[in-house]
């Protein structure tokens, strides 16, 4: 039996790709490897009674046309932003807030730093809605560096995030925003490309407000278990704990998979949610040239009997929103320098989560998760280690967290991979800077020029983070390739 469609990996993007496969009327089957789908988009229980997100913790990027297509809503997804946007406590007391609404941070930041600062936010935040309204509608159409120009600028496009924030005269305030520049890289604010990766955080609808970002209630295991009620409504079958082993390809054509164990399926398209080094060892062909997967991020999970307050802003609402630790620009240079010679970072950045603080369903009540998104540190690093220097660098700013940790989880690339199945451990499956964005980001269609095969994960266009988008077009390209358009 052919089946039209198999998809190799129940990630988000394998899911959406599915999803939309089905609902054209396609017989399609996801094949994933571990027992549960989500792949870096999922909620676990990692102690007795308590779930979170030891990968991806916040939602913003997944387009609203996916949302709206597939109905995810009667699916059980609810999105809620998290206020503050933005928290970042320094050492010596001081606090940057950001809120989702720009004229609530300019008031907060013209009580907390200066009228100037507000100003320099203020055309800073504009500047940047103006260019995200643009560069929306691209984020479900193919790569096309022009039409990206054109909407964003070669500053945004190809700059460094440094120099975006540089009317903003307080530097602590432009600390945490330039850390928004850094997710997923070995940059540093002054380093070309940051600009971008800064940007295209910037690019979310999926929480309410353009922009803003939230909670997925239920963790981020919500998003994909609605997006898999989705596809199988749609017809598509869901396999889990089926690992595939190859890709079957005859006269350069893909024809089916092989799943370990030995058994064959046959299609007429073969699209896989594997980054692109494991879908180039999958399919027999070779990497593509000079791509960087090598992951920068340790994640760690701390379990809290309780939340400590910050001396900068007691009490619980700091909490709610996502944590910014950096201190100061030297410290994020410093960082990435680290990282890039092969050493830990001394001073990594952080950002902090706590879903607990705003959602009851995920622990008993006195329990908190507070997740730590930490970088910059090189492909072998000691995760246990990074953890001690994670947490001792956030009680700079909240002494009280270390008396606060029950258990905790560490998990550095090398965890990462063992557990989500990402090469190296990348959260975006591939750096997000110049050469691997736009018309360098791996081609959806015929990867390896194998025609027939789909990379419908992070690794295509336009790249990572919960979106969807990867895999919606290589949902569009295998339905236009198989005459289901
Ligand atoms: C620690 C961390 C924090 C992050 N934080 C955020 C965040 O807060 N917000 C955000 O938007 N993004 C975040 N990201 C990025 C985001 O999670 C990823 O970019 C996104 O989830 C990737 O989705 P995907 O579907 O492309 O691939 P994946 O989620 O990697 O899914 C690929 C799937 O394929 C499966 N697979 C691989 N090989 C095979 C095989 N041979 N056979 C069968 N199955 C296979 C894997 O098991 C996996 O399920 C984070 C990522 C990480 C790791």
């Amino acid at each position: 039996m052919t089946r039209d469609a198999v998809v190799i990996g129940g990630g988000h993007n394998g899911l959406v790709a599915a999803a939309y496969l089905a609902r054209a009327g396609l017989q399609v089957e996801v094949l994933e490897r571990r027992d549960i789908v989500g792949g870096a988009c999922v909620t676990e229980e990692l102690w007795p009674g308590v779930r979170a997100s030891p990968g991806a913790y916040t939602l913003s990027l997944l387009r609203a046309e996916i949302v709206r297509d597939l109905d995810l809503r009667r699916h059980g997804l609810h999105v809620e932003v998290h206020e503050p946007y933005l928290f970042a406590p320094f050492p010596d007391g001081r606090k940057v807030v950001t809120w989702s609404d720009r004229a609530r941070t300019c008031e907060q930041l013209e009580r907390d730093w200066s009228r100037a600062d507000a100003d320099g936010y203020r055309d800073f935040a504009a500047r940047w809605s103006e260019a995200a309204r643009r560069a929306r509608p691209l984020m479900l159409e193919p790569p096309d560096r022009e039409r990206w120009l054109d909407a964003v600028g070669p500053g945004i496009l190809d700059g460094a995030i440094a120099d975006e924030l540089a009317g903003i005269p307080s530097e602590q305030v432009r600390v945490p925003l330039a850390i928004q520049g850094l997710i997923g890289t070995l940059a540093g604010p002054s380093d070309p490309g940051t600009a971008f990766v800064g940007f295209y955080h910037e690019l979310g609808e999926a929480a309410g407000p353009p922009g803003a970002w939230g909670y997925a209630r239920g963790g981020m295991g919500a998003v994909t278990a609605a997006l898999r009620s989705a596809a199988e409504a749609a017809g598509a079958r869901v396999r889990v704990e089926s690992p595939v082993e190859r890709v079957l390809v005859e006269d350069g054509r893909a024809v089916g998979v092989v799943v370990e164990g030995g058994e064959e399926l046959r299609a007429r398209a073969v699209l896989s949610n594997a980054d692109p080094l494991r879908t180039a060892r999958l399919a027999g062909v070779p990497e593509p040239d000079g791509w960087r997967q090598s992951g920068p991020v340790v994640k760690v999970m701390l379990l809290l009997d309780g939340l400590p307050d910050f001396p900068s802003w007691p009490g619980r609402e700091p909490w709610r929103g996502a944590i910014d630790i950096g201190y100061s620009l030297a410290d994020l240079e410093a960082a990435a320098a680290d990282a890039r010679a092969g050493r830990p970072a001394r001073r990594p950045w952080i950002e902090a989560a706590c879903q607990t603080a705003t959602d009851d369903s995920l622990a008993p009540p006195g329990r908190h998760v507070v997740s730590l998104f930490c970088q910059c540190f090189p492909a072998d690093a000691d995760a246990g280690a990074a953890a001690d220097a994670a947490v001792a660098r956030l009680a700079e700013a909240c002494p009280g967290l270390p008396d606060r940790i029950v258990d905790r989880l560490a998990l550095g690339p090398r965890e990462l991979e063992e557990r989500f199945g990402i090469a190296g451990g990348h959260i975006f499956h591939g750096e997000m800077l110049p050469g691997q964005v736009l018309e360098q980001r791996c081609e959806a269609r015929g990867f390896g020029r194998v025609e027939r095969l789909y990379l419908c994960g992070s690794g295509a266009h336009p790249g990572g983070a919960v979106t969807g988008a990867p895999g919606y077009l290589a949902a569009r390209a295998a339905l236009s390739d198989l005459g289901r358009e």
